[in-house]
């Protein structure tokens, strides 16, 4: 493409102007040794079973050795980072090997880049796990999302501030190979916006379009308008996936943010356990909690703001730009009621199904209420059942179910009755019911306390639990007999652990 190269191939950390990327080679990790791959990512990319298994495999695909064609490169983007403008960013620890058919490949924690800042450039373990593991079980959700083609070992050390003691410490350093259609985010277009760079902001606007967006094929300045349209309605359905899951991303930062509309960047991210909008996994976000549950509706909606000022340029009128992004409230609105009523199963979308929904949103924060076992357990629900027979079917969500008494259980109680009237008035029976709530409502996340279990675990040099919760999670809505442990309450000592971030 004709998108501008940075004019130096050294990677010591700088502001790269009026440049789109800087080429950039790999650190040759001491030792490489392949921990887990994704058979079903190589397919799509058209790498056999045998290859995934073989040397040359782990030294292309943790930089080890170049594959043919491969000219490594390094992404410049800006972005806003907690509400607040952080200028250039890029890319500090990724480096993009190139396409395979039509996939961008690129590796976590290959090594410093002109982007690096203050970083090294390089990865954990315990992150590359979560987001290894966390990446795949996302798109077995059906929810939009980057791919994760194989964890490995690099051999070598890195220095970390441990979360919990505080103290720095030597930790094994790893690499995340994961795929997407592109990696390019907001924060690419906000950086071009920022430096008035009209032409290097058109190319990439142009080169998205044309690349990734083939469906728009309206004229000048519509053109843009239409790509504003388009991230928009992907964005909106991004995030109404995670409300339906409880998956927090943790660092909605507009670098952080796909003109794909897919989940990128797993860092702090976590899953609610008892359902409460105002959790967050972000351990340096518990002031503001800008990044908790209920407010990545919000924060979408702020970010794609961002977006849409740096595409202006390019279209200098806001009219039509206000009511894309007007349109974003009401329609998440919704979009999340109609979704909601699907989770508790109630085919008709009116004022009463949706006072149930108001209703059981804030039942679910007066009972510490697992939300995954929650609306799993909804659906054994039937419609003979009496309030407190239903009552009792789902209690195992329950955190702390012998505080669930007097006005609580009262609450609970009355949400029942009018949830029994309300199934028992659509005539679906309960088998049809079940069927549909179970596809909707997965059995099995990945709860934090298992992706920390699998990371102590690896850490001693054993990855079986990759490997069964990596099997678990392709099916996350199955039973799964043998599985039936997994779809348990977080145990007491995982009460306060949180996410990590590097
Ligand atoms: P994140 O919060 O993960 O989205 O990262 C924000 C910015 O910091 C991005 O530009 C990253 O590339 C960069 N970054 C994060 N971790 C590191 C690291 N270990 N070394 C270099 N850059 C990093
Ligand atoms: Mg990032
Ligand atoms: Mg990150």
């Amino acid at each position: 493409s004709n998108l501008v190269a940075d004019s130096i191939t050294d990677n010591y950390v700088r502001l790269v102007p009026a440049a789109h990327f800087s080429y950039v080679n790999p650190i040759t990790p001491t030792q490489p040794f392949l921990i887990h791959s994704s058979k079903e990512v190589a397919d799509i990319l058209n790498l056999n079973v045998d290859y995934i298994q073989s040397n040359e495999f782990t030294s292309v695909f943790s930089g080890t050795s170049l594959g043919d064609n491969s000219k490594p490169f390094a992404m410049n983007y800006a972005g806003h980072q907690f509400g607040n403008w952080a200028g250039q960013l890029g890319d500090g620890r990724a480096i993009n090997l190139g396409e395979i058919n039509n996939w961008s490949i690129q590796l976590k924690g290959a090594g410093p880049t002109p982007y690096s800042r203050r970083g090294d450039g390089f990865a954990v373990l315990r992150s590359s796990i979560r987001e290894y593991l966390c990446s795949e079980a996302m798109h077995y959700l059906g929810i939009p999302t980057t791919r994760a083609l194989a964890l490995f070992l690099t051999g070598d050390d890195v220095m970390r501030d441990m979360l919990y003691n505080g103290n720095p410490a030597l930790e094994k350093g790893a690499i995340v190979c994961r795929v997407a259609p592109s990696f390019i985010r907001f924060g690419n277009f906000e950086l071009f916006a920022s430096q008035g760079d009209l032409d290097n902001l058109k190319k990439l606007a142009d080169y998205t379009i044309d690349t990734y967006f083939p469906e728009i094929t309206s004229q000048d300045k519509q053109r843009y308008i239409d790509l504003l349209k388009l991230v928009t309605d992907k964005t909106l359905d991004l995030v109404i996936h995670w409300q339906r899951v409880g998956f927090v991303h943790g660092v909605m930062n507009t670098d952080n943010m796909s003109i794909h509309g897919i989940t990128i960047d797993y860092g702090p991210y976590g899953w609610l356990e008892d359902f409460n909008l105002e959790w967050t996994p972000n351990t340096t976000d518990r002031e503001n909690r800008r990044y908790r549950f209920g407010n990545q509706p919000d924060i979408m909606l702020w970010n794609l703001y961002q977006f849409a000022n740096s595409l202006y340029p390019l279209i200098e009128e806001t009219a039509p730009l206000e009511s894309i992004l007007t349109s974003f409230a009401s329609n998440y609105e919704n979009r999340f009621l109609g979704m909601m009523c699907s989770k508790i199963g109630c085919e008709n979308h009116n004022d009463s199904t949706h006072k149930l929904v108001y209703q059981l949103l804030e039942c679910l924060q007066l009972s510490e209420t697992d939300m995954t076992i929650f609306f799993r357990l909804l659906s054994t629900v039937n419609l003979q059942d009496y309030p407190d027979s239903a009552l009792s079917k789902i209690s195992p969500a329950f955190y702390l179910p012998n505080e669930i008494d007097g006005s609580i259980k009262e609450r609970w109680l009355n949400w029942m009755e009018d949830y029994l009237k309300q199934i028992n008035s659509q005539g679906v029976l309960d088998e049809v019911r079940k069927v549909k709530m179970n596809a909707i409502n997965p059995k099995y996340v990945l709860r934090n306390y298992m992706a920390q279990l699998a990371i102590d675990e690896a850490n001693t040099g054993k990855y079986e639990m990759i490997d069964e919760f990596f099997e678990l999670l392709k099916k996350p809505y199955a039973e799964q007999p043998e599985m039936e442990k997994w779809f348990a309450k977080r145990p007491d000592w995982a009460r306060t652990k949180v996410g990590c971030s590097m």
